[in-house]
């Protein structure tokens, strides 16, 4: 296929995406296997608002939300060994390490952060210009309404950022080394340019101990939902939750190298926000990536919002071009 080169997108290029839902392959297997994962994800997501509405206070806190979360991950990673969705994207040790290194950058440059304006300064901001108390009609609500209405505002501003990205350059700049993994698994949301993790995570994780119960509800649902978004699993996802929740085949329609997929499904927990602005594809795709797959070393991606804009400044102060036609093949 013929296709135009416009700064790294590759416009026009085929790449082989699935659309529609029944045309997304099923788990194959026995009945229990079947049954695990078709039932897996709501189950689990149950368990976890259960136990974060019932716990006494003694427990209802951050190190508890970090021990299962790791927990968590563990089972995912079991997961996507017994049952992967795409062979090729089987974690191999090369990509397992990279994936560490990302995941322990983001660990550390939130602590760094926190501890740099100070965790304390930063809550006595938040609570100030946020007085939960005076929100008296929100706090009258039922527990797990205020728990959604926090999930989905939060992630109605996810979806506004990570959609900017996608149409305005200097944010994309800092969003494009996302663009360049070559598969899914649990890690991939950790990869990328630290300055986009900070305008994404806008450290959110310091603030556990001080929040309301909701809160804690509603970070649960976001994680419970939105780590599905970058996994290696085949699941059975149910119809309800893949028509309200974002999920592994929206996600990798997202990353996937042909270019008009990509422009869709930007929501990170809750894709019917996409269904309402009309970006939602259903879908998956296999081939993921920029530049046919292109495989981006981590120093590059340390630096890549800085060279790239050189890059496209020195050519745009170059004579004018015509867009380079890349050679049939
Ligand atoms: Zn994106
Ligand atoms: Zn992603």
């Amino acid at each position: 296929m013929n296709g135009v080169r416009v700064g790294n997108r590759i416009i026009g290029e085929q790449a082989p995406v699935t659309i529609g839902w029944e045309n997304i392959p099923k788990v194959e297997g026995g009945p229990i296997k079947r049954f695990v994962f078709t039932w897996f994800q709501p189950t689990l997501l149950f368990a976890l608002i259960a136990f974060w509405y019932y716990a006494p206070n003694s427990i209802a806190k951050a190190s508890t939300a970090i021990a299962i979360g790791i927990a968590i991950k563990i089972l995912l990673l079991a997961l996507e060994w017994v049952n992967p969705r795409y062979d090729s994207w089987r974690l191999t040790w090369r990509e397992f390490v990279t994936d560490l290194f990302y995941v322990g950058l983001g660990y550390t440059l939130l602590n760094l952060i926190e501890g740099y304006i100070g965790a304390d300064a930063v809550i006595a901001a938040v609570q100030h210009s946020f007085d939960w108390s005076k929100l008296t009609w929100f706090i009258g609500l039922p527990l797990l309404l205020q728990a959604f209405l926090i999930s989905f505002m939060f992630d109605f501003g996810q979806y506004w950022m990570h959609r900017g990205m996608h149409n305005y350059y200097p944010l994309w700049l800092t969003h494009a080394p996302h663009h360049y993994i070559t598969q899914l698994n649990i890690n991939k949301g950790a990869v990328g340019n630290p300055i986009e993790l900070f305008l994404i995570g806008l450290g959110i994780g310091g603030f556990f101990d001080f929040l309301p119960r909701a809160a804690l509800l509603a970070g649960t649902l976001g994680i419970a939902v939105s780590t599905y978004q970058h996994i290696n699993v085949r699941f059975n996802t149910p119809r309800w939750w893949r028509f309200l929740f974002n999920t592994t085949e929206h996600h990798s329609l997202h990353h996937s190298q042909d270019y008009e997929a990509t422009r869709s499904n930007y929501a990170g927990t809750w894709i019917i926000i996409d269904r309402m602005f009309g970006t939602c594809v259903d879908g998956e795709a296999e081939l993921l990536g920029m530049e046919g797959g292109r495989r981006m070393s981590i120093r590059e991606t340390m630096v890549y919002p800085f060279t790239q804009a050189m890059k496209d400044f020195r050519q745009r102060s170059a004579p004018r071009q015509e867009p380079e036609a890349l050679p049939a093949e």
